[in-house]
């Protein structure tokens, strides 16, 4: 079990990302990582360890961007390490997964960009097959639908898709709440990490 957060905002979202993050932390915290857009680009960071290193990390270089995505991770497949903590990110997308994709192994077979892909999870399979889809021709939506229909297992996801500017979430199996406020909306693993920014959930 992990804790995701997603906020989409009229002014930067970094720091109240990162304070979302350390009240999740009591879901697991082998590892953390945020992804924001900021001039249609991504820009990721993420350490092993607590949510405090990845703040020092943002306080050396801050990220920039109205829309953004964090995670605390609590390893299922593949050590806790840099490389293996979300978001996961292409030049187009970027994801912070909670949960398992059963079918990863299958998914990474087919995928057309398979060499691109540097962890062991089975999470950063989820970037690369909407990258496929979006490569394909598909629009965003026909995308996400295509991924739903592929992936298998429990899971709750949060997406950045860059030239968009879009921050879309899905589940299945694995709770996600949504939170509504004023200039700002919210996804989350849970209302706790919510709950210093809406009631509104
Ligand atoms: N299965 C994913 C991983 O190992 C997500 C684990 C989690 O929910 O923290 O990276």
């Amino acid at each position: 079990m992990c804790g995701i957060i997603g906020i989409a905002s009229n002014k930067k979202v970094s720091t109240n990302i990162v304070n979302a993050l350390k009240k999740l932390e009591y879901r697991g915290y082998d590892s953390a990582g945020l992804a924001t857009i900021a001039n249609g680009e991504i820009n990721e960071k993420k350490c092993s360890g607590r949510v405090e290193k990845l703040e020092k990390i943002l306080f050396q270089s801050p990220n920039e961007g109205n829309l953004g995505i964090g995670h605390v991770r609590w390893a299922t497949h593949g050590v806790p390490n840099e490389i293996n903590a979300h978001p996961h990110a292409t030049s187009k997308v970027a994801i912070v997964h909670n949960g398992i994709i059963e079918n990863y192994k299958e998914i990474i077979a087919g995928l057309n960009n398979k060499n691109l892909l540097n962890s062991e999870t089975d999470s950063e399979v989820i970037a690369h097959l909407l990258t496929n889809y979006i490569d394909e021709g598909l629009d965003i939506n026909k995308s996400i639908m295509r991924l739903l229909e592929k992936l298998k297992g429990a899971f709750a996801i949060g997406i950045l898709i860059s030239n968009e500017n879009k921050l879309i979430a899905v589940r299945k199996g694995s709770p996600l709440a949504i939170g509504y406020g004023e200039n700002q909306n919210y996804i989350g693993s849970d209302a706790v990490g919510l709950a210093p920014y809406t009631k509104k959930i």
